[in-house]
């Protein structure tokens, strides 16, 4: 399992946190969940973790065959997986 700390300016694209608000920091996780395929998810600096929802499960976690979180993967992490999570859980939420 790796995991590295991103940083983006501030913008309108990523989702803000249901928890604090923070759409800028973020971790993003990659663990080894088969023998060929990792998982690959963001989570904010709070330890909010959309993709752990017990509403959604890992259904957002991104697969990968390599894994790791270089550049390409966490961009994706944010845009596809923790967007699309947080999104979704904003409709479960009240
Ligand atoms: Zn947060």
């Amino acid at each position: 399992m790796s995991q590295r700390k991103v940083k983006y300016k501030e913008n309108h694209v990523i989702e803000r946190c249901p928890k604090c608000n923070n759409n800028t920091e973020f971790t993003v996780q990659s663990e080894q969940v088969a023998i060929d395929g990792c998982e690959i998810w963001a989570e904010c600096i709070c330890g909010f973790d959309p993709t752990s929802h017990e509403a959604l499960g890992s259904f957002y976690r991104l697969e990968s065959v390599m894994g790791g979180c270089d550049d390409e993967n966490c961009q994706d992490a944010i845009l596809c997986s923790w967007n699309e999570s947080v999104k979704d859980i904003l409709k479960f939420t009240p």
